[in-house]
């Protein structure tokens, strides 16, 4: 059936919905999508035909610029829904402007504002089955970028395909994390790609992540490339540190994500009236504290765990413990947020989004 919905968004909708086929107690993140997804191409010179289809694989000629250069780009966002089944988005136009920031250093073509947002707010009215109610539940939003002209020479490509896929989530990580500071391997330089969501900065980043797996560790913080004497980030969450009662976290820049996460705690500590710096946080300043007794917590933040607490770190061999906190400033936090998330707390800041 193909309609044309006033948004001049084409809507092919699927003969029939997955949705009953799936165990929405044990979702494995990232592994079950929803039954449409939101296509537009980029061909002679700009973003075309808009539309939602079903879900479904698509082919690629073998000489498609992205199997060879990597060229794409992705965002992380959700979508929430409330008791009377209202859906939120959650501070979506920074999701949308930081798409834009990674295509830009990628040299991909920005994605224009009107279709981002009727696509994925059409996308979202046609799936609002797959959101359900409850804290803890959204739908993952998955929006993404690849060069598609078939044609290896090393430059840009001519033609791109720009989607949007969901996946319904629970609590991304449950139990805390084990964490590794990296002295020798580096997630990005000065100059680099790192502040941008560009797929191949998490591919360079399995390697050294299965070393510490194998050391019994679950995820790397990364440290700056040069000296290896400065936290930056874990691969895919900002990363917060508490000595005393003081909230600390390193600056963004062009190593590290801007992540929207990490901007709403750093709010949200301004709003409670915890103390916060935002300053370079060194791996000697943490081992001091952790072995004085003062190093209360370490968590990480960013869409998919909202918040992620740490258990224990390693670097150069010194493991530290971080016993858990009474009152923690991770809870605190997490609680927050998805209080705000899902509408069931005051909204000062106006980071909530209705899809109507
Ligand atoms: C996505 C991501 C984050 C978190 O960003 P949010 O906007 O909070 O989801 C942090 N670091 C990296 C490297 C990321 O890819």
């Amino acid at each position: 059936m193909v309609e044309t919905n006033p948004n001049e968004i084409v809507v092919v909708k699927s003969e029939n919905s997955k949705i009953n086929t799936v165990d929405f107690d044990n979702l494995v993140f990232g592994r079950v999508f929803t039954d449409h997804m939101f296509v537009c191409d980029f061909e002679n010179g700009k973003w075309q035909d808009p539309k939602i289809t079903p879900y479904q694989p698509m082919t690629f000629e073998p000489s498609a610029r992205v199997f060879h250069y990597g060229q794409a780009v992705f965002e992380g966002m959700k979508a929430y829904k409330d008791d009377d089944g209202k859906i939120f988005l959650f501070r979506p136009k920074q999701n949308y402007d930081r798409i834009n920031k990674s295509a830009s250093r990628l040299a991909i073509p920005e994605f224009p504002e009107n279709y981002f947002f009727k696509g994925l707010e059409t996308l979202l009215k046609m799936e609002s089955d797959w959101i359900k109610p409850g804290l803890g539940n959204s739908l993952y939003i998955r929006p993404f970028v690849i060069a598609t002209e078939p044609a290896i020479s090393a430059s840009p490509a001519a033609t791109y395909r720009f989607m949007i896929i969901c996946s319904p989530a629970k609590a991304y990580y449950n139990k805390p994390v084990r964490v590794l500071f990296a002295e020798k391997f580096s997630r990005s330089a000065d100059g680099g790609v790192g502040f941008a969501k560009a797929a191949g900065n998490y591919a360079a980043q399995f390697y050294p992540t299965g070393l510490a797996q194998k050391k019994g560790f679950d995820q790397i913080i990364w440290t700056d490339a040069s000296t290896h004497k400065y936290l930056e980030e874990a691969g895919t969450m900002n990363i917060f540190f508490r000595i005393g009662d003081k909230l600390i976290t390193a600056p963004t820049s062009d190593r590290i994500l801007d992540g929207v996460t990490r901007k709403s705690v750093l709010q949200l500590a301004e709003d409670l009236g915890i103390d916060y710096e935002v300053r370079p946080v060194s791996v000697k300043e943490i081992k001091d504290a952790a072995e004085a007794g003062n190093l209360k917590e370490i968590f990480g933040a960013g869409t998919a765990a909202v918040i992620s607490p740490v258990s224990a770190f390693e670097h150069a061999d010194d493991v530290f413990e971080i016993p858990q906190q009474e009152n923690s400033y991770a809870s605190l936090f997490k609680k927050t947020l998805t209080h705000i998330q899902h509408n069931l707390s005051e909204d000062k800041h106006s980071w909530r989004h209705e899809v109507k």
